[in-house]
């Protein structure tokens, strides 16, 4: 069964009656057009008896929309101003809407969901990154993640080797995941708008993926290579064993960070672990 919320003041309407502006320190840039909320919702593949949590309703536009699915939907919020906006919603809802107020940082997905979930959300810039990361290798392994970023962010996340972008980001994002970039939004969807561009990208979690220990140390491989990306591996993995673990790993040391592919730094962390 699916809600309808056709009925909803235009979202305009429900921030003027509530008084609300967008504040910067929490990222907030709202998009009010329910034709660009309801793309997101299908892109996300959620409907009748899948669990979605939502980071940041604010307004509510992407709630409105992944209500609008049939979906169970957990809306994570850290500023309280919108709190009386979403109780209105989640009494529209008919039930299908819950509010929780908090930081989706420390949030414990696993406790909230009771059983898997999705994530979508229109990230908040400020914390987008840290929050990406620890979906994708934290305790809770979201069923898929559908999230917009900063179209720069975006591009780190699905960059393959050789491209400017291709880094850390992409090798932790690629080795834990699927990822694929499935929409472009340009800053004027926004209210207000950002100064650049956005684009939504959707994370399919690996069953292979890493047990923790590996992603650690791959972490640790990651940060040492490309902190360094224009050297060869042989001197930017100095203190994690330079040309001997390169060797180990089956590399050339003097390959330079961003020609490796993913499966030669997976390559490389086995390596550090003995
Ligand atoms: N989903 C709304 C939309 O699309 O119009 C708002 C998106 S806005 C880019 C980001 C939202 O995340 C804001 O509502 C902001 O208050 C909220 N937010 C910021 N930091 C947060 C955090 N750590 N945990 C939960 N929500 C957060």
């Amino acid at each position: 069964m699916t809600t309808d919320l056709s009925n909803l003041p235009p979202l305009r309407d429900s921030l003027a009656a509530h008084g609300l502006m967008a504040k910067k320190s929490f990222g907030q840039h709202f998009l009010l057009d329910l034709n660009i909320t309801r793309k997101i919702a299908r892109l996300a593949e959620v409907g009748p008896g899948h669990t979605v949590i939502e980071v940041g309703p604010g307004p509510g536009g992407l709630t409105r929309a992944l209500v609008e699915t049939g979906a169970r939907v957990l809306a994570v919020e850290k500023d309280p101003r919108f709190e009386p906006l979403l109780t209105e919603l989640a009494a529209a809802s008919d039930g299908a809407l819950s509010l929780v107020l908090g930081d989706a940082l420390v949030a414990d997905e696993a406790a909230l969901a009771g059983g898997p979930a999705a994530i979508v959300s229109n990230l908040p810039y400020n914390v987008g990154t840290p929050l990406l990361i620890k979906w994708l290798t934290g305790p809770f392994t979201p069923v898929s993640l559908t999230l917009m970023f900063q179209k720069e962010v975006a591009d780190r996340i699905v960059a393959a080797p050789g491209a400017s972008a291709y880094g850390r980001l992409a090798v932790i994002a690629q080795v834990t995941s699927e990822a694929r970039m499935v929409m472009e939004v340009p800053a004027r969807a926004f209210t207000p708008p950002p100064k650049v561009a956005s684009a939504v990208v959707r994370l399919v979690p690996r069953a292979d993926r890493p047990e923790p220990a590996l992603l650690d140390a791959l972490q640790k491989v990651t940060a040492a290579a490309f902190g360094q990306r224009r050297k060869m591996l042989r001197s930017s993995l100095k203190t994690l064993g330079g040309a001997a673990l390169c060797e180990a790993a089956g590399l050339s040391p003097d390959a330079r960070a961003e020609t490796i592919p993913i499966e030669g730094f997976l390559a490389l962390a086995r390596a550090t672990l003995g």
